[in-house]
């Protein structure tokens, strides 16, 4: 490597402006600088080894540097990086809008494409609203209004933050977001008063059911996070729970938006999550793992009744007025489409199933460690809810317990990350038995040995 390991981290704590981060704390702390990425791991620039278990903020799904994906990439990059979907079209968008039209749930059948998670959701936001306003009745003309749920987490742009319900990194914004209206979220660990998962869905259930009630007629579409709300700590959504919703939201006519940026493909053990409860999105949006990885590329589908709201004269306004600059971009298209490929040929889906069970067998040794409060999975995605005390399930008052057990998986070669209380693990879908064991020992090893700190001292 031309650069010493010093100058870049001189220069990163100069220049570089990081996400999600007090830079304050950052810039007094030794960055980890990665380098390169083979299989299941990382390498920094001086060569030290990690195991990657946040998958690239929850992106990878065949591991790094594979070598199917590197070629799909090098075929495109030699025939055009680049042209826009304003007035011309291009093959690889073609071919994976129809490919996602297939693999999809049913009736969703139209790809609007865009670069970020956020962005699919600002689209979604946008099109269920003017879905409305479309459609020639003056009866749906006050549909403006957006159902998320508490602690709903759906990107970081104005209207996805507005739809979002994380104080912590909503609350400052507040004057510059439309108005969102909350329903509870089953997060049973933290519900008082209900014994089951069960109980504590059919309340969330039934007070969604009566805003509904009052205020259906003003809700253009509810937003969910289908199965696990992952920004807010992993909340698994008991089971039920999302088909319910969408009996609500059809009984109602509000258009569902499911919004599948982190638990699509493959996450939660089926390429997306709401097939899992057999449920059918007006609005769905894709991200993330649609690249494996790879290039920038989200997607919003919608039905084919959605779509038609927008077929009309020019004259009419009826055309949707939106669109990036990278809108449809060949490489991450060319890049998608081999991934979902790879997905198929590799039967990705079946061994993600299976290594989820073996993962939750390897998680619930951690409930020996008396400060693990609750332990929340899905596929291969998990949160580990750590507590002070496990009967009043009061959190840690010092924050820094939580970034010193990240900080002590990292010493010990594994990369992770928290939200709030909980330690959450990404794996890369294609990690091995092994290397799911070894994440969670050092996940164990690392809650041990920073408690055990902090109680001395
Ligand atoms: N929706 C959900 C459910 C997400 O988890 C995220 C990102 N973590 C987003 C939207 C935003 O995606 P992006 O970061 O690509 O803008």
């Amino acid at each position: 490597m031309p650069y010493q390991k010093a100058e870049l981290e001189k220069w990163d704590k100069e220049y570089v402006w990081h996400p999600f981060t007090q830079m304050k704390a950052y810039r007094q702390s030794n960055p980890l600088i990665i380098e390169r990425g083979e299989g299941s791991y990382l390498y920094d620039v001086e060569g030290n080894k990690y195991l990657d278990g946040y998958a690239s903020l929850w992106v990878n799904v065949h591991g790094h540097n594979d070598p199917e994906l590197n070629t799909a990439l090098h075929i495109q990059v030699e025939k055009l990086a680049h042209s826009t979907l304003l007035g011309s079209a291009n093959v690889p968008s073609i071919l994976l809008a129809k490919k996602l039209a297939e693999i999809t749930p049913d009736s969703l059948s139209k790809v609007f494409y865009s670069d970020t998670g956020s962005a699919a959701v600002e689209i979604a936001l946008k099109i269920a609203y003017q879905y409305w306003q479309n459609l020639d009745s003056v009866k749906y003309k006050n549909k403006s209004k957006f159902i998320s749920l508490n602690e709903a987490y759906h990107g970081d742009t104005i209207g996805a933050v507005s739809v979002g319900g994380m104080d912590l990194f909503h609350r400052i914004f507040k004057p510059l977001l439309f108005e969102r209206i909350p329903t509870p979220s089953p997060y049973t660990y933290r519900m008082e008063g209900f014994e089951t998962e069960e109980q504590a869905s059919a309340y969330c259930i039934h007070q969604l059911e009566k805003l509904l009630q009052n205020k259906g007629e003003e809700v253009a579409g509810l937003i969910i996070e289908p199965l696990v709300q992952g920004a807010a700590g992993i909340i698994t959504h008991p089971p039920g729970f999302l088909k319910q919703v969408e009996r609500l939201c059809k009984a109602y006519g509000v258009l569902l938006i499911c919004d599948e940026v982190a638990v699509g493909f493959g996450r939660t053990g089926t390429l997306f999550a709401c097939e899992q409860e057999d449920v059918v999105p007006d609005i769905m949006c894709v991200g993330k793992g649609i690249t494996g990885g790879y290039m920038p590329l989200a997607a919003t589908l919608t039905t084919e009744q959605i779509f038609n709201a927008f077929l009309a004269h020019p004259d009419e306004n009826k055309t949707f007025f939106h669109g990036h600059t990278y809108t449809g971009n060949q490489l991450a298209c060319a890049v998608a489409l081999r991934n979902i490929e790879l997905i198929e040929e590799r039967e990705l889906i079946r061994s993600v199933k299976e290594k989820a069970k073996v993962f939750k067998r390897y998680l619930l040794k951690l409930y020996e460690l008396p400060n693990v409060g609750d332990i929340r999975q899905r596929g291969l995605m998990a949160g580990i809810e750590v507590v002070k005390d496990r009967q009043t399930k009061s959190v840690f008052e010092d924050k820094k317990v939580m970034g010193d057990i990240i900080l002590a998986a990292r010493q010990k070669g594994l990369i992770i990350r928290e939200l709030g209380p909980v330690v959450t693990m990404m794996p890369i879908l294609s990690m091995t038995d092994e290397e799911l064991k070894r994440m969670v020992e050092i996940v164990y090893e690392s809650i041990k040995e920073v408690i055990a700190r902090y109680k001395v001292s």
